[in-house]
């Protein structure tokens, strides 16, 4: 069972939740903010753990922090395999197919169906166990607007013990009058060290963990996720590009192109794993996280540069990776971003003059 105290890297965020749950102030509405992959997940269920059971462990000492008992009804249930807690409700995009009705879906926002279905009827109803309901909408911020509307009368009114917590990399997609609602908790980007650590904790083999540490931007999810994937060859790949650039030489590989190909070897491991999911945006994704590995031999780069000129063509580059990703996410065709996106490369490093 995860207990608050297992959490590692998020001392704020676990205190601020410790303090408010001794002093019986959860608010209804928590909103878990920072990138993915660091412990936001992880700490909603554990706290949901804490939050249901009716014996919690709660140590004298205000430092400590309190656990759930591990022996009642709903501790048993909280760790049983695939979490069967009958007032445990996990609100995913996997859901949102399920609630689709016209078929057409491409599953990609929380609609106002998945939300009424799984969060404003449930929580209308008294806890199974009597103890409280918990509800964790995973990507909160791909709720449709609609969703969101639909949502507020349940965070407003809620009914007694009930504890909505909102997990997203993106607080400012939701709308204003949710987040006034909800406390917002922010998590932080773990360091590499710790992510290193965890990694080899968890058996890899230690190179390919450091390896992972340093790409992965405070994101042990991320991190694990790539390992899977094996996604580090790519990123090495790209790193290699985007140093030949650097130092004035022609790149061996024609970037649109190994774009290109890279996207669809992410988009052919996506759909093994979901076969219903869209092509189309699972290239962008892929495409997307490409971008931000190219950005980085850049953005390490400018951390050790002195000379203004080499400086000012490395911000370029930077806002052209950016931009790319921007394009992207504007639905802009991609041969065109990325066929853009390498003369503007070509021009800032590999002209005669630069
Ligand atoms: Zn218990």
């Amino acid at each position: 069972m995860n207990t608050l105290a297992d959490i590692f890297s998020q001392d704020h965020a676990i205190q601020l939740l410790c303090r408010a749950y001794r002093a019986n102030r959860l608010p209804h509405g928590l909103i878990f903010s920072g990138p993915s992959g660091i412990g936001k997940a992880t700490t909603a269920t554990a706290l949901a753990t804490l939050f249901l059971c009716p014996n919690p462990i709660i140590p004298k000492n205000d430092h400590e922090i309190p656990t759930p008992c591990g022996q009642c009804e709903s501790c048993r249930l909280c760790a049983a395999d695939k979490h069967p807690h009958p007032d445990f409700h996990l609100v995913y995009k996997e859901l949102i197919r399920f609630h689709d009705k016209t078929g057409k879906s491409k599953g990609i926002n929380l609609s106002i169906d998945v939300i009424r279905a799984e969060l404003i009827e449930p929580a209308a109803h008294k806890p199974n166990l009597n103890h409280g309901k918990i509800f964790i909408i995973e990507q909160a911020d791909t709720m449709t607007s609609a969703a969101q509307n639909a949502m507020l009368k349940t965070l407003e009114e809620p009914s007694e013990q009930s504890l909505i917590i909102l997990l997203t990399d993106q607080p400012t997609y939701l709308l204003p009058t949710i987040r006034s609602r909800c406390q917002l908790i922010t998590f932080s980007p773990i360091p590499t060290q710790t992510i290193q650590q965890q990694l080899i904790q968890r058996n890899i083999d230690p190179h390919l963990a450091s390896e992972a540490a340093q790409w992965a931007e405070g994101s042990l999810g991320a991190a694990l996720s790539w390992i899977n994937d094996d996604l580090l060859t790519p990123a090495t790949q790209i790193r290699q590009i985007i140093s030949q650039f650097l130092v004035g030489r022609p790149p061996a590989a024609d970037l649109p192109d190994w774009f290109k190909k890279a996207a669809d070897h992410y988009a052919e491991i996506q759909l093994t794993r979901d076969p219903l999911s869209s092509k189309d945006q699972a290239t962008r994704e892929g495409l997307n996280l490409y971008l931000r590995f190219a950005a980085q031999p850049l953005r390490q780069q400018l951390r050790t540069e002195s000379n203004p000129a080499r400086l000012e063509r490395l911000c370029q580059a930077i806002d052209a990776l950016s931009r790319a990703a921007d394009d992207l996410d504007a639905n802009v065709n991609i041969s065109l971003v990325f066929h853009q996106l390498s003369s503007l490369l070509q021009r800032q490093f590999l002209s005669p003059t630069g």
